[in-house]
């Protein structure tokens, strides 16, 4: 076991023993899918509350040994988030906005009264474990090295309260090109019978039990040949929020860009990004209630021209259809010079490199 000195948290660091070989790697890294594989280290943090975080370390990828009655099996006290590390033309690695999911990964752990990681360690994590596995990260295009940092409940303990025994790992995935073939629009199931995040519950958070509320409706999507499913605001089942796993954006005649605003939203940070990047242009941005209404008649009446979904794992993908019991709204087709696209290239090419970074949204890992 070595140590690598790092600010304000130290990292041990214990190499793989069992770390695949170049071969196996590159064979990989060929057709990596999406979070199939992992790479050979995590990272691991200890947290309680008489000694904060502490035992800071990059150890060989692998099981957690867990009591079984650790909290987080119980009553799934746990938070997550998902971010990317690019390879650029020069070899180097950069991930985009850390600082912004490690903000996220704070409100998150308030809400789930979890331990707050403080943002230089989140990033520093990262760093961490991509220093060690900078050899896992693809460099073919539009491919990259998924990050997953979550945090869990560790305490042996059934009372139902905050446990006082955390731990926060990072593991790590190749992940392939979302789409090979040039991207696709895809058709949205909106699930009416079932919502993911109530008033005051914690759909703005990065928690597992939102998620998991998803995977029925999803499945409900799967059979209506949908990839993704629509979730209204449970209170008023008028307005619509998001998908099961990335935000909605909507662009109008004139140029507007709308996206649901409601606090039982995930603020995504793609779709912050790419309304970032409208507004550099001179897009006017909105961020309020949409109705289902707005989207039907603005559709119909040919006020809105474009619409798409956003995410870290996807980007950007148009959608060409809204689809529920009864109901398809049939978005128009996202040509080659639409919006949609042309936003999509930018932020990629900013991630990858391939441009300049106006708003220093990239770190180097
Ligand atoms: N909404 C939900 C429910 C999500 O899971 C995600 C993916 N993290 C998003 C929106 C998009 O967030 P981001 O752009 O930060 O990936």
């Amino acid at each position: 076991t070595t140590t690598n000195d790092t600010f304000p948290l130290h990292f041990d660091f214990t190499p793989s023993a069992a770390a695949r070989a170049d071969a196996e790697r590159e064979a990989v890294l060929a057709d990596p899918g999406f979070g199939r594989h992992f790479t050979d280290h995590m990272v691991s943090i200890e947290w309680t509350t008489e000694e904060g975080w502490h035992d800071a370390k990059v150890v060989p990828y692998g099981p957690l040994v867990l009591d079984p009655a650790a909290s987080v099996f119980h009553y799934a006290q746990e938070i997550f988030e998902g971010i990317k590390a690019y390879r650029h033309a020069d070899s180097s690695i950069w991930t985009f906005r850390a600082d912004a999911n490690g903000r996220r990964l704070q409100r998150s752990a308030a809400r789930l009264a979890l331990p707050e990681l403080s943002v230089d360690d989140f990033v520093e994590s990262l760093k961490q474990l991509v220093s060690v596995d900078r050899d896992w990260v693809p460099s073919a295009p539009e491919t990259s090295l998924y990050l997953r940092p979550f945090m869990i409940a560790t305490e042996s303990f059934l009372g139902v309260r905050a446990a006082h025994r955390v731990g926060y790992y990072v593991i790590a995935s190749p992940a392939g090109a979302y789409f090979p073939g040039g991207v696709e629009p895809v058709s949205i199931w909106l699930s009416t019978q079932y919502s993911r995040a109530g008033k005051g519950g914690t759909g703005a958070a990065k928690t597992g039990g939102n998620y998991a509320a998803s995977l029925l409706p999803q499945e409900e999507a799967y059979a209506n040949g949908c990839s993704q499913v629509l979730f209204l605001d449970s209170v008023d089942t008028t307005y619509i929020e998001e998908l099961g796993g990335m935000n909605v954006v909507f662009v109008k005649r004139d140029g507007t860009l709308v996206t649901p605003a409601s606090d039982s939203i995930l603020e995504g940070i793609t779709r912050d990004s790419i309304l970032q990047l409208a507004e550099d242009r001179g897009h006017r941005v909105e961020r309020r209630r949409v109705s289902l209404e707005e989207w039907r008649e603005g559709v119909a009446s040919g006020e809105i021209v474009e619409v798409f979904a956003c995410g870290t794992a996807a980007v950007v993908v148009p959608i060409a259809e809204l689809k529920g019991d009864g109901l398809s709204i049939v978005s128009p087709v996202a040509g080659p010079d639409s919006l949609t696209l042309s936003l999509r290239a930018e932020l990629t090419d900013i991630q990858y490199g391939r441009r300049p970074d106006p708003h220093g949204w990239l770190t180097r890992l």
